[in-house]
């Protein structure tokens, strides 16, 4: 067979017990729940087959299932990897190098966390207020209506000012901006140092050392967590080049992935990651991957809200029914 399933995860976590219950993870309990129903249905298999699936076109099981973490969360550690451990099964985790090399947070953390730290109308409010104060003092961006109809579209699984507030800092003010507000609205709501906080969140080197040992895979999520796709070659260079050096004890040299970070690429970043022998790479496409037809660097992966108990859209989405 070629066609394999592949989960995509974040924070996994009690969420009722952790000190931001808002923020949006998968709850420790529904984890259980669900690694219960996917080994009921599906049968996992490690990276490695997944590398010779698409390489070699070595076959895989009927409703194959490939688990797969990223960001780096002290989560996979704690949570995930006790019950993988225990069920014997394989995950695969991807990891941006900033996390465990500096005490600092990558900018999605920070906005993940103010938003689950007050109302996101306050939040549109102070943020298109702080976008003004730029634009007071002579920095060219659009007006508040056009930037709000142009970038406020509800995704799956945000409401539309939720995005606005995500774009904005993601990707559509200026990089200094983005990364002042994302500073500024994070120690003003989240009221956290950034050091303690990043040594909260992220796995460090021994627990990541810890977890190669024990058999997962361990594979590169960027340096900075950076939309790829929008950046220039040097700039590309430069992140990748530390990613790789920071990461290169834990990653198979002759068998390493690579999984992009906001699923961003372009085929500049395809050729980059050929040109270093990267084997597979992953985006955040959604639906069923195939190893004949599937390129190996645009792997498409569910989300953990995709399956029971959460939803049974991946049956929905492939239509079938288990
Ligand atoms: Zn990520």
């Amino acid at each position: 067979m070629s066609e394999l399933s592949i989960i995509m995860y974040h924070y996994v976590r009690d969420l009722a017990r952790s000190r931001f219950p808002d923020i949006k993870g998968l709850d420790l309990n529904l984890f259980k729940v669900q690694i219960q129903f996917l080994k009921a249905h599906f049968v996992p298999v490690t990276m490695e087959d997944v590398v010779r699936a698409f390489h070699d076109k070595t076959p895989l099981p009927q409703r194959a299932l490939l688990l797969t973490f990223d960001d780096g969360y002290s989560d996979h550690f704690a949570n995930v990897f006790p019950i993988l451990r225990e069920e014997k099964l394989q995950g695969s985790f991807f990891i941006p190098g900033k996390t465990f090399m500096e005490q600092k947070l990558l900018d999605v953390n920070k906005i993940h966390f103010t938003l689950a730290s007050a109302d996101i109308a306050i939040l549109t409010a102070e943020l298109l207020q702080r976008i003004d104060d730029f634009r007071q003092k002579g920095v060219l961006l659009p007006p508040a209506k056009e930037l709000f109809d142009t970038y406020a579209h509800a995704n799956r699984f945000d409401q539309k000012e939720t995005i606005f507030f995500k774009r904005m800092l993601q990707t559509v003010l200026p990089k200094e901006i983005r990364k002042q507000l994302s500073s500024e609205l994070f120690e003003k709501y989240v009221e956290m140092t950034e050091e303690t906080f990043a040594g909260e969140l992220y796995l460090n080197q021994k627990q990541i050392s810890e977890m190669r040992d024990s058999g997962m895979h361990i594979g590169l999520h960027g340096y900075d967590h950076d939309w790829l796709g929008n950046l220039t070659r040097p700039e590309l260079e430069a992140d990748f080049s530390k990613a790789f050096d920071c990461m290169g004890d834990f990653i198979h040299q002759d068998c390493w992935t690579m999984c992009y970070p906001y699923s961003s690429y372009s085929q500049k970043v395809i050729r980059l990651l050929k040109s270093k022998g990267c084997k597979l790479a992953f985006t955040a496409d959604v639906r069923r991957a195939d190893t004949r037809t599937d390129n190996p660097f645009m792997i498409p992966r569910y989300d953990t809200n995709d399956f029971p108990p959460i939803s049974t859209r991946f049956s929905e989405i492939e239509g079938r029914l288990i």
